[in-house]
């Protein structure tokens, strides 16, 4: 018999086993093998995390900045050196290609690459003579403990948006992973002990729901991060704030992309078939409904059909492998009843990607790459976030309308305009509703050193990830206003 491994918290500096007799098992999703077992923590585990937090911060505050960032300098060099274990976890547990896995880390580096500039990203500001011979300063402190509670998706990098920024201002922390998907911050706990950062500034709880709550209620726990489903998101943020708590909250997305008729349809068609496709749709920036103007509809739908059906499915760690397989049976079913509908409503099943025949693994949770035609937009299928690797197909006669559509949704996390006319761009990128928005690109995620910026119900609080808005998260103003009476000359 195969004993898997009992995954352990991190709390204080130290790798301990949870005293909980709940547990739940971590599947690789394109084998079904059984690779550990997940602890649902209790509540005086957070206590225990808490605390250590707590005791740390009161050192890790007063330690000068630039001491606080040499860690990460050596975290990004572990990061590094580690990059294909990581990489190889993360598809694992997740069921990414390994190519979208080492994408995935290199984002994640890079947040601690920015967050490595603290010294200048944290500094405030001052005004000398306010008033005669009276200055002012706004000067940035750390809040004390904060919390991140993670998705599925992203199990590498979605930590990395929050967790390098909180403890480079001088916050202690903690992180709650996916409890589908926490083996990759057990490898990225072991290097973050490798880089000697005192106890208790950073902790790692496993668990679910219970936990959470837990976080949310936590008197000491200033500040929480959430990343996931939009429900989940509106629940953290209105519980942790009537809290008292400071609150940030990305949550699901529906993104639309618009393909004029004088985009190079070429590269749209790659461009769009990698955003719609990629990590198996998993993606909070992945594209859901494509909508051509004009001409468009003829060039590009038969140019996509073409590349779905061509996509290269499997499991994530074999070469050549384009497409992994979704994280679970339940999404799997899920996704497949959602096509169904979408078909019952009306839609054309141009791909029909559910039940594929993937060798050699009889047991992995595939969805080939799945096309529905003349989706109504005001269709379920067209409504619901899938996060599954299904595009829609809508026609519509102009620009004015396909905007009228992106900004009729009730998410706002990307919107993508094809063309090759600037002022097209200007009018997309200037009306619609959408906090990432893409112009000939298919997956707008920002780069570290921009915010991560979801609109409307994808995200809840008003600073995002990544980047000054994180430094704005992680810290409190402090302004003060100084007068020095000038009798020195007279005592010196
Ligand atoms: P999820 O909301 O199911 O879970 C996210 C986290 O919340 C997990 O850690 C889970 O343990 C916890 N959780 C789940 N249900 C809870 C409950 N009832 N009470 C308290 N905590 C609970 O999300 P997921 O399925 O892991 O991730 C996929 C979702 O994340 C998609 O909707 C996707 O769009 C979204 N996402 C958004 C972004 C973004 O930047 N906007 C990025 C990645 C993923």
């Amino acid at each position: 018999m195969n004993i898997i491994p009992t995954l352990p918290n991190y709390i204080n500096g130290q790798w301990c086993t949870s005293s909980t007799t709940e547990y739940l098992e971590v599947i690789n999703p394109a084998t079904a093998e059984k690779l550990a077992q997940v602890p649902l923590s209790s509540a005086s585990e957070v206590n225990q995390a808490v605390a250590a937090a707590v005791a740390a911060f009161v050192t890790w505050r007063r330690t000068p900045s630039t001491e606080r960032v040499q860690y990460l300098f050596k975290l990004k060099n572990l990061l590094e050196e580690h990059h294909d274990d990581l990489a190889r976890t993360i598809t694992l547990e997740c069921g990414k290609t390994l190519a979208e896995s080492k994408g995935e880390m290199r984002r994640a580096i890079e947040n601690v690459e920015v967050a490595c500039g603290i010294p200048m990203m944290m500094q405030g500001t001052n005004l000398e003579d306010i008033a005669r011979g009276i200055d002012e300063m706004m000067i940035r402190q750390p809040l004390g403990v904060a919390a991140v509670i993670c998705p599925f998706n992203f199990p590498g990098m979605i930590p990395f948006w929050f967790l390098p920024y909180a403890i480079a201002t001088g916050n202690t922390y903690i992180v709650k992973p996916s409890e589908k998907v926490p083996l990759t911050m057990q490898k990225i706990f072991q290097l973050l002990q490798k880089t000697g950062l005192p106890p208790g500034v950073i902790n790692l709880v496993n668990g679910a729901k219970e936990v959470v709550d837990v976080i949310l209620d936590h008197p000491q726990i200033r500040a929480i991060s959430f990343v996931g489903s939009t429900p989940v998101a509106k629940y953290i943020y209105s519980r942790a704030a009537a809290n008292g708590k400071r609150v940030q909250c990305q949550g699901g997305a529906k993104n639309p992309i618009i393909i004029l008729p004088d985009a190079d349809m070429e590269m749209t068609t790659r461009i769009t078939a990698d955003s719609a496709f990629g990590c198996a749709g998993q993606r909070c920036l992945a594209a859901s409904i494509a909508v051509t103007i004009g001409e468009a509809r003829q060039t590009f739908t038969a140019a996509i059909a073409e590349t779905a059906k061509k996509r290269v499915v499997g499991n994530g760690l074999n070469k050549g492998v384009e497409m992994g397989p979704v994280i679970d049976i339940r999404s799997k079913t899920r996704i497949e009843g959602l096509i169904a509908k979408g078909a019952e409503s009306g839609a054309k099943l141009l791909v029909d990607g559910r039940q594929p025949n993937i060798t050699g693994y009889p047991q992995g949770n595939f969805i080939s790459p799945t096309i529905l035609q003349n989706v109504d937009p005001a269709s379920e299928i067209a409504r619901t976030e899938i996060f599954g690797p299904v595009l829609s197909l809508i026609h519509l006669d102009s620009i004015d309308d396909a905007i009228a559509l992106v900004n009729s949704g009730q998410y706002g996390n990307m919107a993508c305009l094809f063309t090759s006319s600037g002022a097209a761009a200007r009018k997309f990128r200037y009306e619609a509703e959408a906090g990432n928005i893409g112009i000939n690109i298919g997956v707008a995620a920002p780069m570290a050193f921009f915010p991560f910026s979801g609109w409307k119900e994808s995200f809840f609080g008003d600073l995002h990830g990544q980047s000054n808005h994180a430094v704005e998260f992680f810290t409190q103003t402090k302004v003060v206003i100084e007068r020095w009476p000038n009798n020195w000359s007279r005592q010196f």
